[in-house]
């Protein structure tokens, strides 16, 4: 990985769980204004990854630098602030709120004090419109979301994160489980999103997708990277395809 023009710099992360060390000394950089992917199969130590960067789980070792500053282990807001957000493979939304008011204050997801102190004002309702209308949400503005298919939940936290203006979203496994007309529609989304300066860092199985998508793609296994590269050297890589085909 190039450090020049990186956005977000992961270097030697390391987390065991008891005697298992799901990641071992990761070291990856997502260039800014690029849509980095990471595969991988089960177990191999992706989610972990996900979380050490994100700040959900913190490292033995190593360490995460967004836009030249490093972040402090375990502190989620203060990735949020610095401009580094994240969904989940299954969608965290606030289930008492509707579909905008989830959209429009994603704070909500570090600060159960504004759960109650904060006030939507019109101008936010309306950004918060928008967007819904943009992901073809416009019409379940004012549902729960529990109302929503899994797909559908899955882009309003999509949506629900962008309200943070974030300089780097990290997706993980957005087109998991939803069906082709959304997926493709996802797809649109985050080029979008990224032709707009955000750059990506995209977990996903689905390797069309991938492909699709990504200027560059690390592959882990095992708990380390095996393989970076296009998806295209990739698929031609004796590592990639045994650890693919080895299990
Ligand atoms: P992936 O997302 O690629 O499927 P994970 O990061 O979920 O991989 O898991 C990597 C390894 O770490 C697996 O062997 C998994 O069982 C282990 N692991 C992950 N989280 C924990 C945890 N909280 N406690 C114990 N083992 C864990």
């Amino acid at each position: 990985a190039e450090s020049t023009g990186a956005i977000l710099v992961v270097s030697g992360l390391a987390r065991s769980f008891g005697g298992v060390k799901a990641v071992q000394g990761v070291s990856l950089a997502v260039g800014e204004g690029a849509v980095t992917g990471l595969i991988g199969p089960n177990g191999s130590g992706k989610t972990t990854l996900f979380n050490l960067i994100d700040g959900t789980v913190s490292p033995d070792a190593g360490a995460v630098v967004l836009a030249g500053r490093a972040l402090r282990n375990g502190d989620r807001p203060g990735r949020a602030h610095a401009g580094l957000a994240r969904t989940y493979q299954l969608p965290r939304l606030f289930p008492s709120m509707t579909v905008l008011e989830n959209v429009v204050l994603p704070e909500r997801r570090f600060s159960l004090r504004r759960i109650f102190a904060a006030r939507v004002t019109v101008a936010e309702r309306s950004e918060a419109h928008s967007r819904l209308e943009k992901f073809g949400l416009a019409g379940y503005a004012d549902i729960g979301p529990a109302e929503l298919s899994y797909g559908q939940r899955k882009l309003v936290e999509l949506a629900q994160v962008l309200t943070l203006e974030p300089r780097v979203i990290m997706l993980d496994e957005p087109a998991a489980g939803i069906s082709p007309a959304l997926s493709a529609r996802l797809s649109e989304i985050i080029r979008e999103v990224n032709s707009k300066g955000v750059s990506v860092l995209l977990v996903e199985h689905d390797l069309p997708f991938i492909e699709a998508l990504c200027d560059d793609v690390y592959v882990m296994d095992g708990g380390v990277v095996i393989a970076h590269g296009t998806v295209q050297e990739l698929k031609d890589d004796p590592l990639v395809v045994e650890a693919y085909l080895g299990r």
